[in-house]
């Protein structure tokens, strides 16, 4: 395949425990135990090029919020090899506090963001505090700073980054949410970050309980499922199913390989 890329998970935090109706908006009444929530950052490798799909949080925003952070996703790239000076894109999936940290650590990156995420997070719905949680105002203005400081190429819908690298906005969990579709050797692989927490959100067609549109993220379900074209290529934003079912590419740091085949399918 002309364009096939490398595409690896960093794990750099986990949340746990968890209950259900912290993963579900409305879990199965049955279910008793509920999945850890890791973190992520991807890194698209290829064609002389790495791209980074989202930033993560630091230590200061971790202790805002009481999670618990492994280590920074500047320091995991480091020690997988990558320096945050090479980076020359860096594609925001949302502007959320657990995507959109770090930006002041990327001194030679363009940030690809949707148009509408931009808007979300700096407008009205900003005055209200149950949608305003997930955004970090410290992040939300670097990322101001960077549109004055001409760094960002804002998408609207559908974009390309490189060959074989696209972005489309689905909306849904945040106004402007994008998924980012790669073209690797074993096919499309969709990195759909917040449209789908877990695999069971897009499974059962059951929504993560921070969601700013339902009607927005149920289509984005579809739409990940379409880009990606196979049960099996579709990467949920944080899920420890990944890091269980994908082989680990590091042994310095928490790295999958998602170009490489699962060791489980999904396939029915
Ligand atoms: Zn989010
Ligand atoms: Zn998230």
């Amino acid at each position: 395949m002309g364009n096939a890329y490398e595409i690896y998970a960093l794990r750099y935090a986990t949340m746990s425990p968890r209950t259900p109706h912290m993963n579900f908006l409305l879990p199965d009444p049955h279910d008793t135990a509920a999945a850890d929530l890791d973190y992520f950052v991807w890194l698209i490798r290829g064609h002389g090029r790495d791209v980074l799909v989202d930033t993560g949080f630091n230590a200061e925003e971790a202790s805002l919020r009481s999670r618990k952070l492994t280590l920074n996703p500047v320091d995991a790239l480091a020690a997988f090899g990558v320096a945050a000076a090479d980076i020359w894109d860096v594609v925001v999936t949302h502007l959320h506090y657990d995507h959109a940290g770090n930006l002041d650590r990327f001194p030679n990156a363009r940030f690809h963001l949707q148009e509408r995420e931009m808007s979300y997070a700096t407008g009205r719905c900003m005055c209200t505090g149950l949608l305003r949680h997930p955004f970090s105002v410290e992040h939300v203005t670097q990322m101001v700073r960077h549109v004055y400081g001409e760094r960002v190429t804002f998408h609207s819908g559908e974009g390309k980054i490189a060959d074989g690298i696209t972005v489309h906005r689905v909306g849904g969990h945040s106004d402007g949410l994008q998924v980012v579709r790669v073209e690797t050797a074993r096919g499309p692989v969709v990195l759909a970050s917040d449209a789908a927490h877990y695999y069971a959100n897009l499974q059962r067609r059951s929504p993560f309980p921070i969601v700013y549109n339902v009607g927005d993220m149920a289509v984005a379900w579809e739409t990940v499922e379409r880009l990606a074209g196979h049960p099996d290529r579709y990467i949920p934003g944080h899920d420890p199913i990944v890091a269980e079912i994908y082989p680990r590419a590091s042994d310095k740091v928490d790295a999958f390989a998602l170009h490489k085949a699962p060791s489980r399918s999904f396939v029915k």
